[in-house]
């Protein structure tokens, strides 16, 4: 199996920098064939990373750094994201909840936000009382029982 490698290239006539399977090709800007000796910024293994290495290279130098910690920290949050557990959620909103012990929508929304979940309000909630975490005590409003 062969693996594919990305990369991205600096076009010498007009120095945008565009996302190559291999070292030769145009570039997608003022369409010039690049020579065999063309700058390549960098390689990568992987599609999706190379969408952002080709993004980065296209930053000035000044904000490349701030750019790249932001990419960095989305990417993070995604990871997050997948790996939240139940369990996560559930210690989250009880931190959420008032001195009543009282969660209302909002908080929850709040929380689910916050932890970057892709699930929703009724999701999580439905699921707290079908386990009889909470008790719902009106519309968007909960009363944790533990
Ligand atoms: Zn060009």
């Amino acid at each position: 199996m062969s693996e594919t490698t990305w990369m991205v290239i600096r076009c010498p006539h007009c120095g945008y920098c565009s996302g190559h399977r291999q070292g030769k090709g145009r570039c997608p800007l003022c369409g010039m064939s690049f020579p065999r000796d063309v700058e390549v910024v960098v390689t990568v293994s992987h599609a999706d990373a190379l969408q952002r290495e080709v993004a980065l290279a296209n930053t000035p130098e000044s904000l490349r750094k701030e750019l790249r910690k932001h990419m960095e920290r989305d990417l993070k949050k995604t990871n997050t994201a997948n790996e939240t557990s139940p369990t996560a959620i559930f210690q989250a909103l009880r931190e959420a909840a008032n001195a009543e012990g009282e969660l209302t929508s909002t908080a929850v929304m709040g929380v689910l936000q916050r932890l970057g979940t892709e699930q929703s309000v009724d999701e999580v909630m439905t699921r707290a009382e079908t386990e009889g975490l909470v008790l719902r005590l009106a519309r968007g409003c909960w009363m944790l029982l533990e």
